[in-house]
């Protein structure tokens, strides 16, 4: 249980931030819903946490690529809560072509989102984490970034890039006991991968072992697991939830 946790999940609108912000207030932690233009939508998630569950959630707009706009978001959970005990830097968008084609534009807007949100949401909170002695900082990554894949240079590269980052900071995270992981899922069924063509989707599930789609729940369960007390000899690590996918 998550009781007396305060949690802040980026890009918790929906998809898979959706599904790990529900889970984790299902288990009594107090939720942060970050969202960048989703208003409805987070207040909605907000909604059912409150009615369905233990712990409080409050919607926070901020757009993570936003140095300042993620500064004062944290300070007002800060006044809210007393401070961030885990954060899941889940917020991420894909910007897809071939690198032929892919612009200096297209590059730039992804790792502004995907590495530009993670460092300014964890260097926000990375105090409260330390301080919190127990904290947990989740980043979410992908197979994209352990296997790279056509027409997401830009992409991968993020997701390869949180692997680095996730276990620099697991090391300098260590002394006050708090954590850092990562938890890379394979392809999973949300807004994301309905922008992939059909015929790729395809293709793509002839790779998975397990033979379907990853589930938003499949994803936050082991969030959960990470955020939890039972994770708490584990740092620095990469959690593949993958259906078998090799990399
Ligand atoms: P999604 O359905 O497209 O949802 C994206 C969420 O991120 C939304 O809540 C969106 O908020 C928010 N967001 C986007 N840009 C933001 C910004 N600049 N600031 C704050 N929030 C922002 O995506 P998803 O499929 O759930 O993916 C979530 C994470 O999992 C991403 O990091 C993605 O790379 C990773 N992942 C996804 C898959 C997959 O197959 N779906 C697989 C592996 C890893 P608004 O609604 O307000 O725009």
């Amino acid at each position: 249980m998550l009781e007396g946790q305060t949690c802040l999940v980026t890009g918790a609108s929906r998809g898979i931030g959706r599904g790990v912000a529900e889970e984790l207030g299902t288990h009594g932690a107090n939720v942060v819903v970050n969202y960048r233009s989703s208003e409805d939508l987070a207040h909605e998630v907000c909604d059912h946490i409150e009615d369905d569950c233990d712990g409080e959630a409050v919607p926070a707009q901020a757009d993570v690529a936003d140095y300042d706009e993620v500064q004062t978001m944290v300070e007002g959970v800060r006044e809210e809560f007393g401070g961030v005990d885990v954060l899941v830097n889940n917020a991420g968008i894909t910007v897809d072509k071939k690198f032929e084609s892919m612009t200096r534009e297209d590059w730039d807007r992804v790792v502004d989102v995907n590495l530009g949100g993670v460092f300014n949401c964890t260097k926000a909170c990375f105090e409260d984490l330390c301080d919190a002695e127990d904290g947990r900082l989740i980043n979410i990554s992908s197979v994209v970034g352990q296997q790279g894949n056509y027409g997401q240079a830009n992409y991968a590269t993020t997701k390869s890039g949180l692997f680095g980052f996730t276990r620099t900071i697991a090391l300098e995270m260590a002394s006050s006991g708090s954590t850092a992981n990562c938890v890379a899922p394979g392809f999973v069924a949300t807004d994301m991968l309905e922008t992939v063509p059909e015929r790729v989707q395809e293709k793509i599930l002839d790779r998975i072992p397990l033979n379907r789609f990853a589930t938003v729940d499949d994803v936050a369960g082991i969030v959960r697991f990470v955020a939890s007390e039972d994770a708490g000899y584990m740092t620095g690590q990469i959690l593949a939830v993958n259906g078998g996918m090799e990399w």
